[in-house]
Parts: structure tokens; C-alpha cells; sequence
């Protein structure tokens, strides 16, 4: 298992109750460890995420046929043999005949001062994931395009007070009607940074001087692979654009990424708005696959 979070752990459950033979290396860095609390996990709703992965692992290590690793894997190769190698980045070395990836996304927002320190609270990328917490505030989208409208308008289900920033960026005379129809308000000056005290959100600066206020912020970000290793194991990658924003290694429902023995799971194999339940289910889901790939002797 290249990555032991929520889809890595799942899929390492699956395998370790079919009684394979599982390693499980772990970078230690899930994507929403930087969140205030994770909403929409059914059992773990609105509870801190080191909760879940602290339960998860446990669960997971309990199983004698399992080895949690810590650690960074740096290199991955599929031999002729058709069994796989890997190579920590401290030297340590393995080698496997099925091997699941699940590495997690590198989240790319817009590079606004300010945003980073608020990335996980009062900035989110996620309204079904955050979108409780800010509720009936007064809130920006951070966003520019037809995803910018969209995910403005889509945003009405949690405040009636809501500001389309576009960051310099233009709308269109169809965008703006879609906007005033919908009752969402617009702002296209650069911004110039957040401010607030912490991780609090009290306004967005624009260059011009002027601020606005708002609460929180729903930013969107584009997800990349967090390293070469699906590319380097010949996984199809899918091409980020502006409506579909993640750069996703093609699967199949099992997790299958087309090459023997590789399966991928998680938000680095998901096309769709990532969450924790979606990548608990589809690590489920490649861990039964790998476990059957090992049985059927392949
Ligand atoms: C700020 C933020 C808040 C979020 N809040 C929510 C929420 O409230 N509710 C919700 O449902 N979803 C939320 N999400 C989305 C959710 O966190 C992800 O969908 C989920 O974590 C994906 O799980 P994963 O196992 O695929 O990846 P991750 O959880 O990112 O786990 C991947 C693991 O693999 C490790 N890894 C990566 N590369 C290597 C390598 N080469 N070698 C070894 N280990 C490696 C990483 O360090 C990490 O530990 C949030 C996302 C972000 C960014």
C-alpha cells in the first residue's frame, strides 16, 4: 500500500481480514489533518480527523498478516516478473506482487496571502465537507469561470449572502444574468489577501484598498498526483481542466488500474469531488480486488 489514509487504510482492512500479506508505508501527511473537523463521515461526523486515522490504524494494525510502515516511498518499479519494488526514502526496500496506490492529492489553491494559514478552516474547498460550519454567514467563493457560478450558486443551500470573487477575472454578460437570477452577489478586483486574526476570516483585501467582509471562504483547487510513482508504474492519468479539476489515475470499480497487480484507490483515483467516505469505500473496493488478483495466482 503506497499511502495509508482513509482509502489506504480501507483497502489495508479489506486485505488484512483476507489473511494477505500486507504493507502498509505511510507518509503520515492525509490531506485533511489540517481541518478543525471532518463532516460527513458517517461515525465520525464532525469529529477531529486524527480521531478516525488513530481508530483506523489501530484497527488495521490488530490484524496479524499487516506492517505499518512510516515512511516516504520515493521510487517504484514493475519488474518482468510481474512483481513490483519499492524504495523508502531512507533506503529501506520491498518488493510485492500487487501493489495498491494511495498516495492522496496534492490540493493547489490560488496563491493569496493569507490562505494557506486558513486552509481547512475558515478557507474550505468542500461545502458538503465544511459548509455546515459557515452556514448562514456571509460568505465568498473564490473562483473564477463557469465553476466559479457554479459552485456560487450551489453554495445558496448554506447562506443567503453570498460574493462571487474572481480575482481580476472577467464574467461574462450569461454569467452575470445567472448570478442576479440567483440572487449572488460579484466581485472581479484582484485580490490582495485575507484577513482576520488566525485562522479566522474577518474580510477579503482587494489591491485597490477596499475590503469586504466575509466569514469564510470556499476556494477552489485543483488536485494533482503528489508524485511521479502512478505515472512511473504506467497508471493513465486523466488531464486536469477547468470543470474537471484533478488530475485522477484512471480506474475501473475495483480499483484496476489496467496494469497486473496495480490498483489505485482514493482521492488520487477519483474523478469525482473527493471525500472520506468515497475514498473509504472505493480502498474497500481495491483491497477485495487485490486480494482476489493474489488469489486467482495471476
Ligand atoms: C483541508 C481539507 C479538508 C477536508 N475535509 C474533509 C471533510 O471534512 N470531509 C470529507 O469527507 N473530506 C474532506 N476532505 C477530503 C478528504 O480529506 C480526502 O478525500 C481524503 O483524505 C482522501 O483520502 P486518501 O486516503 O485518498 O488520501 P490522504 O488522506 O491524503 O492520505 C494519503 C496518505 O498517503 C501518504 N503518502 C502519499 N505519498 C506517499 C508515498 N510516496 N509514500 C508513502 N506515503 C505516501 C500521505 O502522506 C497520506 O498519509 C478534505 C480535504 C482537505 C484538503
Amino acid at each position: 500500500m503506497i499511502g495509508a489514509g482513509a482509502a489506504g487504510l480501507s483497502a489495508g482492512l479489506t486485505l488484512a481480514r483476507a489473511r494477505r500479506s500486507t504493507l502498509l508505508v505511510d507518509a503520515g501527511r492525509p490531506s485533511n489533518l489540517v481541518a478543525t473537523g471532518l463532516g460527513g463521515l458517517l461515525g465520525y461526523d464532525r469529529r477531529p480527523p486524527s480521531e478516525f486515522y488513530d481508530t483506523a490504524r489501530a484497527e488495521v494494525a490488530a490484524y496479524p498478516s499487516v506492517d505499518l510502515w512510516a515512511g516516504d516511498i520515493v521510487r517504484a518499479a514493475r519488474h518482468d516478473d510481474s512483481t513490483y519494488a519499492v524504495t523508502l526514502a531512507d533506503g529501506r526496500r520491498e518488493t510485492a506482487r500487487t501493489v495498491v496506490l494511495a498516495p492522496g492529492m496534492d490540493y493547489r489553491f490560488p496563491d493569496v496571502p493569507g490562505l494557506a494559514e486558513r486552509w481547512g478552516s475558515a478557507a474550505f474547498h468542500c461545502p458538503f465537507c465544511h459548509g455546515w460550519e459557515v452556514r448562514d454567514q456571509s460568505l465568498g467563493v473564490l473562483a473564477a469561470g463557469p465553476v466559479g457560478v457554479h459552485g456560487a450558486l450551489n453554495l445558496r443551500a448554506w447562506s443567503d449572502r453570498i460574493t462571487l470573487l474572481t480575482n481580476g477575472a472577467e464574467l461574462t454578460a450569461e454569467q452575470r444574468g445567472l448570478l442576479t437570477v440567483g440572487g449572488v452577489g460579484w466581485d472581479q478586483r484582484p485580490v490582495a489577501g485575507l484577513i482576520g486574526p488566525g485562522a479566522g476570516l474577518q474580510a477579503v483585501a482587494f489591491t485597490d484598498g477596499a475590503d469586504l467582509a466575509v466569514t469564510a471562504l470556499l476556494v477552489k483547487s485543483t488536485l494533482y498526483q503528489r508524485s511521479t510513482l502512478a505515472r512511473d508504474l504506467g497508471a493513465t492519468l486523466t488531464a486536469p481542466d477547468e470543470m474537471l479539476s484533478v488530475q485522477a489515475i484512471t480506474v475501473d470499480a475495483m480499483g484496476r488500474t489496467g496494469i497486473p497487480g496495480l490498483f489505485a484507490a482514493g482521492d488520487a483515483a477519483t474523478a469525482v469531488p473527493p471525500s472520506m467516505a468515497a475514498a473509504v469505500a472505493s480502498g474497500h473496493l481495491a483491497g477485495a480486488g487485490a486480494a482476489v488478483h493474489t488469489a486467482a495466482g495471476y
